[in-house]
């Protein structure tokens, strides 16, 4: 038990040069081009110029082009629109903040119906394209017909006169200016800023991010004060929201028509099915899209071609995916001691982007154009076609994504890495013992460590396990297997950690299997009568990386842990939690770590491989920000429970403990991005730490975690070779092989921007779009980030409008076929609570929920964004499936109904006051509305078809989640139907946010004023 050689950590708070601040440490915001590279925006510049087409002619109208989708509208004074559904009042709601709703609501209607939208019926299905389009939208190859569809009916049109005032008059001032506000202003704050003035002195440096129309600022977000629904009053015409792109129409085409099938990744440049549409993925030469999904996959060819889109060019790369048990995992290639074979110039790896000559003796590097050697032992003839001829026997040849076995040479000290360990560190203060939490892990803990994540072929697992507790000490214990009970070494110097025991630390559970039960039986009592309140944190962490640079190994932190860290030791908290710095230039710094010790502390524990998963149960205020950046920095994982009560909240911690010990994972991990000439990636989002410009380090990255990369031009794009892009993940496995995971992906490359527009996917976008957003806040006012995504928005179909759609729609919302539900994400994207502040909602909740998002892959934001909403009283009992979503909207709930709505992180079922008495029978087991009991966090075991239903929903809902969502019961009319009515995204935020349809006419405006 020397304590020798294990005193190394330095000082929390030396930092080492050049590395001082936060944005120092973790990317400067200089390296953001969407938010920051005055280089890239500099100077106002006209992204779109004016068009030939004079504004306000009449030019014959015709079919709208192909790919492109207009909004309806539909006829005034059609009555209520969902036949059959009640829309519920707001009366009941006084707190919402509708009051100004009345004429401005009018106001819009009218103004909407001046936008002058085509309109499509509620149900209608994709028809194929009128005929008559350009050649040029077909483009066969590159999407299946189901995709090239266009949702137009042959409906009316709806001439343009109208429509001319609008877009004439591009200084139309925003409609909360209008005369038609009522007196008493609504409770929020940004609408004081709203309306034609110039931002303030405190949102600096407009111009650099993006045109910025001068005397037109942006009067988004909360500038609309009404909703679409309640119009009384004057003579007004009712919006019709089935008559705008549904998010759900979109989603329920896609499975109709890619639902169910193989999907096959031979062609290049080809549009993956959406990301909610089951299918089975058959790697043909590209990723799966379970590993890589792009925003586009058709690059511009230029540079000026891409400014001119401003669509961005990302690629969101999950690298360790789980991949179905119908589908073929990864091969693994041994090349033994040669290890992988890589190009001499770019360091490329051996995939079919590699092109044989000269009878098989040498390739071309697809990424660099270098000519190399074939190394003897991997010699193979080519057959008439010039392919190998064992091409398809070698997966490096001909599929998207395998796997190395590295050599020596890629692995720390070039010595083999051990196997990674879990070291599970439980806060045991006052509140911990109390509550029984402690109790629970340990009890847990018995059962899980038998769990503990294996190759496919071994018998047990190769992970180490370790215990601390600790409170404003550090207690290690010694469980090493030759022991008769366990021992506790206390540390309570916590300035400078040491680990007192290196032997018997770190174990096999099977090995030291009675003595780690009996720690964890005696843990709970040891501590059951302490009156220690007080904690430590960063220490904990220290500790944890200590452990394991001693005992030379990657691993995890289990950090189980309650409350501010206040005792006096590095990394202490104080509460900062200042509601007064909302929507101020400061706000920017409650993302922000409080202290430096977090930087310091993240480094140092990537560095050596050291993952930090955080379960946090706070009851109050702990510092998220602060707390959870080494979790974000280093590829773990922060699950919250507020006021975690053992009864209620157990389950669905235990679900995520047991999900996040048992997940596949990568430890000590370094990713690199390599693409072909002419671009390259330039930034990073995600749960991610980068030393230099190229590396993404990640001290561990599971199957949940996505990294979005954002790719920008050097030169011109061929159209030939196309745009290839080979991703490589160095990692130590779970039995401690060190190893390479490669996936590659082509994408194609045009000069027509319509080309660019049609394989665009919108759910790849919004992830962008948030991951860059969500970064740019650490450094920018929330405001400016806000203006910025509209305005990007607004130059994304700007472009297209002006390039793609017909002249005779000029004064028309157009939107491109895959783009047609953008508006409604970005909406979404825009309330968020991490990007709008209010003082209702708590600054832990938005710090967790900025840190979430950022290491979400595609089908994570898309639902988060997007929540799903499924009626459960008109549910088929004698079918398995699941019933067809229903769109995000309070006027598709209704007084006789009960509805599911989750996004992930939150799961509701709503009853209305209605609701029948037969389901809530079937379902609770009591006779009516008023005998639910709104407490409750899971639903009986009943002997019925509602309720046998219902539960195999939710589990489908839960499915491959990453988070466990706890259940909340929310009755029609009664509190906690405010959390709910925040998920109801397309309409009028209750924080502010406006409807989605406020937000197609604000983005219509601003497209209007960009072209004229
Ligand atoms: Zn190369």
């Amino acid at each position: 038990m020397s304590q020798q050689g294990y005193v190394a950590a330095p000082p929390y708070s030396q930092s080492q040069p050049g590395i001082g601040g936060f944005s120092a440490g973790f990317g400067p915001p200089s390296s953001s081009h969407h938010y920051g590279d005055p280089n890239s925006y500099s100077a106002p510049q006209p992204v779109v110029s004016k068009s030939d087409v004079p504004f306000g002619s009449s030019a014959p109208v015709g079919p709208p082009p192909p790919g492109t989708h207009q909004i309806g509208q539909t006829n005034t004074q059609n009555g209520p629109s969902t036949a059959g559904q009640q829309p519920h009042s707001h009366q009941t709601q006084p707190a919402y903040p509708n009051t100004a709703s009345t004429s401005s609501t009018a106001q819009l209607a009218n103004q909407l119906s001046s936008m002058q939208i085509n309109s499509y019926g509620p149900g209608t299905t994709p028809s194929s394209c009128p005929s008559g389009h350009p050649a040029s939208f077909q483009g066969p190859q590159l999407l299946p017909p189901a995709q090239q569809q266009v949702a137009l009916p042959p409906g009316p049109w709806i001439p343009p006169p109208a429509v001319k005032s609008l877009c004439a008059q591009p200084s139309l001032p925003p409609m909360v200016r209008q005369d038609g506000i009522p007196a008493p202003v609504p409770p929020n704050p940004n609408l004081q800023q709203l309306s034609g003035q110039p931002p303030g002195p405190g949102y600096p440096q407009q111009a650099n991010y993006g045109p910025q129309m001068a005397g037109s600022p942006l009067s988004y977000p909360g500038a609309f004060p009404g909703g679409p629904a309640q119009l009384s009053g004057p003579p007004q015409k009712k919006l019709d929201p089935d008559a705008v792109p549904s998010p759900i129409q979109v989603i329920e085409n896609d499975k109709a028509s890619r639902g169910g099938q193989t999907y096959a990744t031979n062609i290049r440049g080809q549009v993956p099915p959406l990301v909610t549409t089951d299918c089975i993925i058959q790697d043909q030469g590209h990723a799966s899209p379970r590993f890589i999904r792009c925003t586009t996959y058709c690059f511009p060819s230029s540079s000026e071609l891409a400014k001119q889109t401003r669509i961005p060019l990302a690629a969101v790369i999950q690298p360790f995916a789980v991949v179905p048990p119908n589908e073929t995992p990864l091969y693994i290639v041994n090349h033994g001691e040669t290890g992988p074979i890589r190009c001499n110039r770019c360091k490329a790896y051996m995939c079919p982007f590699m092109q044989f000559i000269e009878g098989g003796r040498r390739y071309q590097c697809g990424f660099c154009s270098c000519v190399n050697d074939v190394p003897p032992f991997f010699f193979q003839h080519l057959d008439h076609v010039g392919q190998r001829v064992d091409h398809y026997e070698r997966p490096e040849l001909s599929l998207g994504s395998y796997e190395y076995v590295a050599t020596l040479d890629y692995c720390r000290n070039s010595k083999p890495p051990k196997p990674p360990a879990y070291i599970f560190m439980i806060d045991v203060s006052y509140r911990n013992i109390k509550s029984g939490l402690v109790r629970l892990i340990c009890d847990e803990l018995k059962t899980l460590l038998d769990k503990l994540p294996r190759e496919d072929q071994e018998e047990s697992s190769a992970i180490r396990v370790g215990f601390v507790t600790y409170n404003k000490v550090l207690h290690f214990f010694n469980v090493k297997s030759s022991l008769a009970r366990p021992q506790m070494m206390v540390v309570s110097d916590v300035e400078e950690v040491f680990v007192p025991l290196l032997d018997g630390f770190l174990v096999n559970f099977q090995e030291s299997r009675s003595v780690v039960i009996s720690l964890l039986n005696q843990i709970p009592e040891v501590f059951a009568d302490t009156n220690e309140s007080e904690t430590i944190f960063a220490p904990v962490i220290q500790a944890g990386v200590e452990a394991l640079k001693a005992a030379e190994c990657a691993g995890k932190l289990f950090i189980f842990h309650s409350s501010l860290p206040t005792a006096e030791a590095p990394g202490k908290l104080r509460n900062r939690d200042d509601k007064k710095l909302l929507n101020t230039d400061k706000e920017k710094t409650l993302f922000q770590p409080q202290v430096n010790a977090y930087e310091a502390l993240a480094r140092d524990c990537v560095a050596n491989g050291c993952c930090v998963n955080l379960f946090l149960f706070p009851n109050q205020y702990v510092d998220v920000a602060s707390m959870g950046l080494v979790t974000m920095y280093t590829g773990g994982t922060l699950y919250k429970y507020n006021n975690f009560q053992l009864d209620a909240d157990s389950s669905q911690f235990l679900s995520d403990l047991r999900r996040d010990v048992e997940k596949k994972t990568g430890f000590d991990a370094i990713m690199r991005v390599r693409t072909s000439t002419g671009f390259r990636a330039t930034d990073f989002f995600g749960a991610i730490y980068m030393n230099n410009t190229t590396d993404v380090e990640m001290a561990a990255v599971d199957c949940d975690k996505a990294v979005t990369v954002e790719f920008k031009h050097d030169d011109k794009l061929s159209e030939d070779s196309g745009a290839l892009i080979q991703c490589a993940v160095l990692y130590t496995s779970v039995s401690g092989q060190r190893r390479l995971r490669i996936h590659n992906i082509g994408l194609n490359c045009s000069s027509q921007v319509a080309d660019v527009y049609k394989t665009c996917e919108t759910d790849a976008l919004i992830n962008f779009f948030a991951k860059s957003a969500f970064k740019a806040i650490l450094s920018q006012p929330l405001k400016t980030v806000r203006d910025i995504l509209v305005s990007q928005t607004a130059h994304m179909l700007a472009c297209y409008k002006k390039n793609c759609a017909s002249p005779s729609a000029v004064s028309q919302l157009i939107l491109p076929d895959a783009m047609k539900v953008l508006p409604v994400y970005i909406n979404c994207l825009l309330k968020s609570c991490v990007l709008m502040g209010r003082p209702e909602i708590p600054m832990d909740e938005r710090a967790h929920q900025r840190q979430l998002v950022m290491s979400m892959g595609v089908a994570e934001t898309q639902l988060f964004f997007y929540p799903q909403l499924l009626p459960i009283h008109s549910l088929d009992l004698k079918s398995d499936v699941v019933p067809a979503a229903l769109r995000c909207s309070e006027e598709r709930l209704s007084e006789g109904g009960v509805f599911l709505l989750a996004n992930g992180l939150s799961l509701f079922l709503w009853l209305g006051v209605s609701a029948p008495p037969e389901l809530i029978q079937g379902l609770f087991n009591v006779p009516s509305f008023a005998h639910i009991n709104a407490e409750a966090t899971s639903l009986p075991d009943l002997d019925n078809p509602f309720s046998k239903k219902l539960k195999a929903i939710l589990e489908h809902l839960q499915g491959q989640k990453p988070y466990t969502m706890k259940l909340v019961i929310v009755k029609q009319r009664e509190q906690p139907e405010m959390l709910f009515r925040q998920l109801l995204v397309e309409d009028k935020s209750i924080y502010g946010g406006g409807s989605y349809m406020d937000f197609l006419f604000c983005l219509h405006k601003e497209i209007c004023q960009l072209l004229s």
